[in-house]
């Protein structure tokens, strides 16, 4: 994937860790829509686990062609994923520092730009 940026950078999102790119968790009905189906998955699967159903929650949760061998880790990392898929993805233009968020009407990106020349690794985790 690639975004044009209001100064001509192409940013590119073609890998995994990029310092540039950002999950949005909005405060508002984070609770419902990631947390809390996070935590409800986690325990359904957990439950089914116990009572010996780990495929009837695998044909409920996954595709037909869902590899049923995976593992514990593999299955939860997924529906992890899945629910996580459902958060926008922000991006900052490594050469201007304009952050571009997506319009909720899939159209484009909103671009913001700092306010100052301290914006290098703002959506990192980098410090
Ligand atoms: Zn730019």
């Amino acid at each position: 994937m690639k975004i044009r940026c209001d100064c001509g950078h192409v940013i590119s999102d073609s890998t995994d860790s990029l310092p540039y790119k950002c999950d949005l968790l909005p405060d508002d009905g984070y609770w419902d829509n990631i947390h809390q189906p996070i935590l409800d998955s986690v325990l359904d699967y957990a439950r089914c686990v116990a009572v010996g159903d780990r495929e009837g929650w695998l044909s409920r949760n996954f595709a037909e062609n869902y590899p049923r061998d995976s593992k514990d880790e593999s299955i939860l990392s997924d529906l992890i994923s899945a629910v996580m898929s459902r958060v926008p993805t922000a991006y900052q233009c490594t050469e201007c520092g304009n952050i571009l968020i997506p319009k909720r009407d899939g159209s484009g990106y909103l671009g913001f730009q700092p306010l100052d020349d301290d914006w290098r690794d703002a959506l990192s985790w980098r410090k």
